[in-house]
């Protein structure tokens, strides 16, 4: 049995190489950087465990002081002595401390402490941390290229640039000036026609204009349409999937297992997209995606942008899920360091995951003060 004995939280703001924008506006800066939050838990055998959390405001309502707070003010006095090896227990008591409502409250500060409890166990035994779910996965984890822009030549420079690097899939990011989504999307396939083609629209449209924008995607070709409608909309969704023909994902929408559940029952999505931080950590998205799978829904692997810590962890489950289509891990291409030791784990557009113990993740104590940053 392994006691948590401390937990302790680093605020950062890592240095980005070029800034990123969705539909809902900037989620980080050249100038500015970029949050993120490393939480660190350590057991009473001495190990410690690392987890990540990347809050966005412009994406869900979490904030850097938030998850700081939700970490030290909520959830460390809870769990200060307890067993680090129950993780069902550990999810209940973070969802007395901080409860849901219409989505589970603060999942993104929770999916820090389940990442670094996962990492913690993990290392507790000597193993990866894949080796807590019994599996036996070698599948490869694929990354989509991403493009964000309101410029088709643009767009179709840095389609090419995916080609270039070896990637299978790309995903586009529209809605930042829909007049002219149409446009970067026709750009992006006339550059890179074999790849997997995702766009993402992170809720910019209302009904009547999404069922015009899918039917023009159908006609470019693109393979799945992530997000058109607002998050609430599963009715909204499902109306879009009766009149068109492309798969619809949806990403804000769905947050949990009971999530997974109410956009089936509604016919609202033919994909779920998984992330480990909406979904509270590892232990959530496992049991979203294999729900989702059973079902017979897609799915559809994505981030926050987290940095490598994150990434890795994230790499770890859609190995495990065996997700087939390349997933939207993205840090790397926006963030010019991180407080992880050594190089980005990618070539050609894939992740290769670490072997050793745990998420495989060392964090590097001087980075860890170099990109301090103040979230109170
Ligand atoms: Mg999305």
């Amino acid at each position: 049995m392994i006691r948590i004995s401390a937990i302790d939280v680093f605020p950062l703001r890592l240095p980005m190489k070029q800034s990123f924008r969705i539909s809902q506006g900037t989620v980080g800066t050249i100038s500015a950087g970029a949050p993120h939050i490393y939480v660190r838990i350590t057991g009473d055998n001495g190990v410690e465990g690392w987890g990540e959390a990347r809050p966005s405001p412009r994406w869900s309502y979490e904030t850097p002081e938030s998850v700081c707070s939700a970490v030290s003010n909520y959830m460390r006095p809870a769990l200060l002595g307890q067993r680090a090896d129950d993780l069902a227990g550990i999810h209940r008591m973070m969802n007395r401390e901080l409860a849901g409502s219409l989505h589970p409250g603060q999942p993104i500060a929770k999916a820090a402490v389940d990442t670094a409890l996962h990492d913690l166990i993990a290392r507790s035994y000597g193993l990866p941390v894949a080796a807590l779910w019994q599996t036996g996965s070698s599948h490869p984890v694929r990354l989509s290229y991403l493009i964000s822009t309101d410029s088709p030549e643009e767009a179709a420079r840095k389609a090419r640039e995916a080609v270039a690097e070896g990637y299978t899939g790309v995903d586009v990011k529209i809605g930042l000036n829909p007049a002219n989504d149409l446009d970067i999307v026709a750009a992006v396939k006339q550059e890179a026609p074999k790849l997997f083609f995702r766009v993402d629209a992170n809720q910019a449209y209302r009904l009547t204009q999404a069922i015009q924008l899918a039917k023009g995607l159908e006609r470019i070709g693109v393979d799945v349409l992530e997000q058109p409608l607002l998050a609430n909309q599963l009715h909204g969704h499902a109306e879009l999937r009766r009149k068109v023909s492309i798969p619809i994902a949806l990403d804000e929408s769905v947050w949990s297992p009971s999530g997974v559940l109410e956009a089936l029952r509604s016919e609202a999505c033919d994909i779920i997209v998984i992330k480990l931080t909406k979904m509270g950590g590892l232990r959530g998205a496992k049991l979203c995606g294999e729900i989702a799978r059973e079902s017979g829904l897609g799915l559809l692997g994505g981030g926050l942008t987290e940095s490598k810590l994150g990434l890795v962890a994230s790499a770890h489950l859609f190995r495990y899920l065996e997700l087939t289509d390349p997933v939207d891990l993205n840090g790397p291409m926006f963030l010019k360091d991180d407080a992880v030791e050594g190089d980005w784990p990618i070539r050609s557009g894939e992740v290769i995951l670490p072997e050793g113990p745990g998420i495989g993740c060392r964090i590097s104590e001087s980075k860890l003060q170099d990109y301090a940053a103040d979230a109170t």
